[in-house]
């Protein structure tokens, strides 16, 4: 006999109870079922998103980038158990991880993160969804999000490394506050500072402010509080801040979630929460339409079956870029209307 058993399908009412119920295995294949291209399993998700968003919309939603290295996952595990045990919060870590497409292999799934975060009993850890285009994560990522309020989490993390358009996703996906890690130090142009980074920051935290790091980091901090200082106040009148902090020592955590408690209280008093979320419905729409176009142009036979060739070509300097595009668009919108 074996003792593989297959597990059976959910139905709709499983999830939906599950998820309403706080059911960790529920919710995390929920997740999986967002994170599916299977068009049977994106209209089941569908549904139980629909039936979940009016229990949606009641955490803090935080978003926190910074490169490789400079101590994402030990800053989350740090001030997750901060929230659990001294804020008595509950909270989900979601991750966008943009090179694993590229490199068929991810910085973070590789190593072992946030062990004892994911043992505490307040706290949920999806890692990334591997593969698939950086639109198809970031939708599938905030769809996670939505389902992990509908699940009783009160507060939502969402990790992506800081390489290239990433930032710019987790920007659209967090509306409540965008979280910098920086290391002191390091040059500007490693660290992806280009003044839209800088700007999309509620908070800036220069980390590993310990042992030999302390003054570094004193004297980053003075950098970038003048930086800063250059950018007007954000909407709803919240003057970014620049602080330090070091998640081995356990040091400035506590400042870090007052900081952020702050801004949440003024932006829900002023309106401007409500009104990010619903900007944000609006982009989540039209960023759905771009993915589900996008989808369904690579997806095509007809598609396939020429596009290397062209690419090729393009490569190869033998065709104009624009016009091999238009030649496919010219293919797909051919097929599409047949
Ligand atoms: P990530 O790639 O951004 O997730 O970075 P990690 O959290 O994996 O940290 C990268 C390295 O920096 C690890 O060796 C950590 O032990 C170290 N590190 C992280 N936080 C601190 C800190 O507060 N102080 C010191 N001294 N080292 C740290």
């Amino acid at each position: 006999m074996t003792k593989k058993t297959r597990k059976k399908e959910l139905s709709f009412e499983d999830y939906t109870k599950g998820i309403t119920s706080g059911d960790r295995s529920i919710l995390s294949q929920a997740i999986t079922l967002v994170e599916s291209t299977l068009p049977k399993h994106n209209e089941l998700a569908q549904e139980i998103i629909n039936h979940c968003l009016p229990s949606t919309g009641n955490s803090i939603r935080i978003g926190i980038t910074g490169i490789p290295g400079v101590g994402k996952s030990t800053f989350i595990e740090t001030f997750g158990l901060y929230l659990t045990e001294k804020e008595k919060r509950t909270l989900a870590v979601l991750a966008i991880d943009p090179t694993s497409e590229r490199s068929k292999g991810s910085i973070m799934g590789d190593k072992v993160r946030m062990e004892r975060l994911s043992l505490d009993p307040n706290a949920f850890i999806r890692p990334s969804p591997t593969g698939g285009s950086l639109g198809g994560v970031a939708k599938s990522t905030r769809e996670a999000v939505l389902l992990c309020e509908a699940a009783g989490f009160n507060t939502i993390i969402i990790e992506t490394v800081g390489v290239g358009q990433s930032e710019i996703a987790v920007d659209s996906m967090v509306d409540d506050f965008f979280l910098l890690l920086l290391l002191a130090g390091a040059g500007d142009e490693i660290q992806g500072m280009k003044r839209g980074i800088m700007e999309m920051a509620d908070t800036v935290v220069i980390t590993k402010a310990d042992g030999d790091n302390i003054s570094p980091a004193k004297l980053a901090k003075k950098e970038f509080d003048n930086a800063i200082a250059l950018f007007p106040a954000k909407e709803g009148g919240w003057i970014p801040e620049v602080t330090t902090c070091s998640s081995l020592e356990n040091k400035g955590i506590k400042e870090i979630w007052d900081i952020i408690a702050k801004h949440h209280d003024l932006i829900s008093e002023n309106g401007v929460l409500d009104k990010k979320r619903r900007e944000q419905a609006k982009k989540w729409m039209h960023e759905s339409i771009l993915y589900g176009l996008e989808e369904s142009f690579y997806s095509k036979e007809n598609i396939s079956k020429i596009i290397s060739k062209l690419e090729a070509e393009v490569v190869g300097g033998k065709k104009n870029p624009f016009k091999a595009a238009q030649e496919l668009l010219d293919t797909y919108f051919k097929n599409s209307s047949e």
